[in-house]
């Protein structure tokens, strides 16, 4: 038995245990390295307890992203240094890193701390998201830094802590699923997300639990469910407001737990009452009957858990929505025991993680408020600074890239594992926003749509070539494990930090080996809500993953939380008096100019923005371009066939993409995955409306208007073929224009119907059965 690569992993053969660089179930998987040119191969890990073995295509295939040909290898810089325009050239190291270090330094001494700012991601390792956190704070001493997470589970999170006073995505191993009676499943997909998680949903449904689930359309998983809601886009607040009041009325409420382990029912109860099943019918489109099954089936049952994901959560009003599940949870006295509770199934790989350790513009390590006097001392005594030298919260993730370029905002960015050209609300504002900059450094694997539009593009290291942690959906700590060497050319984004700090002159405190920056790590978390401390990576290795909070070395993990007590001060669950709202932007009823519903999501076949799997052949072939999800109702009223092409367009802009005639969607709604930038970029259209609690968007819902497209086909950018391509002498993504026209065009419109007015009519046609 041999080990490769770093040789800190369990090692069978040549093969190292490590972990998929994709979604945040993190399955466990072995890499064993191709002998000489011979690519890298997947094999199974069934030992390891969340995945046991299986994997869905995006990780069975995820070595290709390794092969030289498909990945950058070397630093890109702009052949005249200032003009995007001019084509990327190769550069050595020295010259990439001593030009972002120059960009930065120049909008510092321009601009002061404020104007420089760095962009993070959810898929980066525990130790690069404290690192950069550390570096904006110490090495730039800029407020601003934040991260693609806060696109996904950051309505969740805020709902989590204000109900349970900790954040942690799953409040119990994932297995636990199996174990109950009955799970409502709200604005999730996993059969296409993280389809190795259906086998806890399937082994519920065997052992006679029920399933429930909330979705616009029939996907995959609502298919297996024993009832499915179907409401319209943006209406899962009142729903969730129905079910309770039902709940109440019905004599269903756990009077003992709640007056035992919660505070504040008096004045969800008095909210929820405002929410009466026909008013409810009207404002979700879900019929009564249907209202009525869905809280008898979670009230009847002995134990229960409501899991949400992004549909619930991409949301203006994402936090109060999240909140009104949770006390539903409470209400039935389904939280705090085993077999029970409320959780979120988070995104991306590190989604948990990412948003633990100092990445968000608010926080610091371990969880900490970056506003609490306590939290600054103790981060910076390990990081050796003035507690006063710390910056204060900065701007939110939509916010900041909305600033890149203005004035009083962002005129130097460094971005790491990210791709908001494509992954971003108004992504084409954002895109005319990150061109607008002094300097735009991208640290990524490929020349993603984003690292296309930067002055320098520097090349990193990626999962199987590098080890760190990663912190799954259930707060599980994991190691991956280095398991083949990295290219020559590539360096690990800590080095890029490390020779970016050390040209801005603080060339101690930022550590290239990731244990020594974990190390660090625990001590800066210790003591937080996500407490490390405990955690090593001895230990990781030898347990196979460690739960947090860990405090101490000998402390076993917490895989349940709230077993004995919520993590507030009291020790109390807290119910939110929350009510309905309507979405930012509603249809504006069968002749406005925005008639419909737009929601988006993912396929099986890619993942987020596609930076990564889009250069894939295998995913290529099952998932190779965007579409428009129409019913046949709808179809028919636009005379369009399946695979013809349709213009989308709302008050954002346009995209262009074949139908795909189905009847598993609302009439009144059209879907569009996201994966895509180019003509068919979904995030062309989508809203930016912020939750005014969590600061993120509202991806799940907008009001478009849809036209035949004869003559253009839509096709996403930035996939296989322009991998391909070098990019090095490609012109920039062109920014579309179309947002002022758009705006001028719903300018002209007057008296906007209200939202219910507006779901009473229903979109385009009259809507059959309101919901299937
Ligand atoms: S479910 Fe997620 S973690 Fe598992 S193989 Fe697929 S993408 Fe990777």
């Amino acid at each position: 038995m041999t080990t490769s690569g770093s040789g800190s992993g369990t090692a069978t053969g040549t093969a190292t245990d490590t972990h998929c660089p994709y979604c945040a179930l993190q399955c466990g998987m072995r890499l064993r390295p191709g002998a000489g040119a011979e690519p890298a191969e997947v094999l199974e890990r069934p030992d390891f307890p969340v995945n046991r073995g299986a994997l869905c295509g995006k990780g069975r295939t995820a070595a290709a992203v390794l092969r030289p040909g498909v990945r950058l290898t070397e630093p890109l810089v702009r052949e005249d240094r200032g003009d995007r325009d001019s084509p990327l050239r190769p550069a050595s190291w020295d010259e990439a890193l001593d030009r972002v270090a120059a960009g930065l330094t120049r909008a510092r001494r321009r601009h002061g701390d404020d104007a420089v700012g760095v962009f993070g991601g959810g898929g980066l390792t525990n130790e690069k998201a404290y690192l950069l956190g550390k570096f904006a704070r110490v090495a730039l001493r800029t407020p601003h830094i934040d991260y693609n997470g806060r696109f996904c589970m950051s309505s969740a999170a805020a709902a989590h802590r204000r109900a349970f006073g900790i954040d942690r995505g799953l409040p119990f191993p994932l297995a636990d699923i199996a174990g109950t009676d009955c799970v409502i499943l709200v604005g999730a997909n996993p059969a296409e997300t993280m389809p190795p998680a259906l086998r806890y949903f399937r082994e519920l449904r065997e052992n006679g639990g029920r399933l429930i689930v909330v979705d616009p359309r029939r996907t995959r998983t609502a298919e297996q469910a024993d009832l499915h809601l179907q409401p319209l886009p943006g209406s899962d607040l009142a729903l969730a407001l129905g079910l309770l009041h039902l709940l109440i009325a019905d004599g269903r409420a756990d009077k003992d737990f709640i007056a035992r382990r919660t505070t504040g029912f008096a004045q969800a109860r008095a909210a929820a009452m405002a929410h009466w099943p026909q008013r409810v019918e009207r404002l979700t489109g879900v019929p009564m009957p249907q209202l009525a099954a869905a809280a008898a089936m979670f009230g009847e049952a002995p134990r229960g858990m409501v899991l949400t994901a992004r549909g619930p959560e991409q949301q203006s009003k994402g936090t109060d929505t999240v909140s009104a599940w949770i006390n539903l949870c409470l209400a039935a006295g389904k939280a705090g025991r085993p077999g029970s509770g409320y959780g979120c199934l988070t995104g991306q790989g590190n989604g948990q993680g990412g948003r633990e350790h100092g990445q968000k513009a608010d926080q610091l390590p371990g969880y900490r408020s970056i506003t609490d006097p306590a939290a600054r001392r103790h981060v910076a005594s390990v990081w050796g600074v003035d507690p006063g030298a710390l910056p204060g919260p900065g701007r939110s993730a939509y916010e900041l890239l909305d600033s890149l370029g203005t004035d009083g905002g962002v005129r130097a960015l460094l971005l790491m594992g990210s791709n908001p050209a494509v992954s971003a609300p108004r992504a084409a504002h954002v895109s005319e926003r990150l061109r607008a900059l002094d300097l735009l450094a991208v640290g990524d694997v490929v020349l993603s749509e984003t690292a296309r539009l930067a002055d320098v593009v520097l090349p990193v290291t990626q999962w199987a070539e590098e080890t760190g942690t990663t912190t799954n959906l259930e707060g599980r700590v994991i190691l991956r494990r280095k398991a083949v060497d990295a290219p020559p050319g590539v360096r690990s984004d800590l080095a890029v930090l490390h020779g970016l700090a050390a040209r801005l002159g603080v060339p101690e405190g930022f550590p290239e080996d990731p244990e020594e920056v974990f190390e660090e790590l625990r001590r800066a978390s210790a003591g937080g809500q996500a407490d490390y401390a405990g955690i090593s990576y001895g230990r990781i290795r030898a347990e196979d993953g460690v739960f947090w909070p860990c405090p101490a070395p000998d402390h076993p993990g917490t895989p349940r939380l709230f077993l004995d007590r919520f993590a507030t001060p009291d020790g109390r669950a807290r119910f939110a008096a929350v009510t309905h709202r309507p979405a930012a932007e509603e249809p504006d009823g069968p002749d406005g100019a925005y008639p419909l519903y737009l929601t988006t999501g993912r396929v099986v076949g890619q993942y987020q923005s596609g930076a990564q799997t889009r250069r894939v052949d295998e995913l290529n072939r099952s998932a190779p371009g965007p579409f428009v999800e129409v019913h046949p109702v709808l179809a028919r009223r636009l005379g369009v066939a399946d695979g013809e092409p349709l213009a989308v367009t709302s008050r954002r802009g346009r995209a262009v993409a074949p139908a795909r005639v189905t009847d598993t969607i609302r009439p009144d709604t059209v879907f569009m995955p996201f994966h895509w930038g180019g003509d068919g970029r979904a995030n062309s259209l989508t809203n930016p409306a912020l939750d005014p609690v969590s600061r993120m968007p509202e991806f799940k819902v907008c009001a478009v208007r849809v036209e035949p497209a004869a003559g253009e086909r839509g096709k996403g950018g930035g996939g296989r073929e322009a991998a391909e391509r070098t990019g090095l002498t490609e012109p920039t993504q062109p920014v579309q224009r179309t947002e002022s026209a758009a705006r001028s065009a719903s300018e002209e419109r007057t008296g906007r119907r209200t939202a219910a007015a507006g779901r009473t009519a229903s979109g385009p046609a009259a809507v059959p059965g309101r919901a299937s």
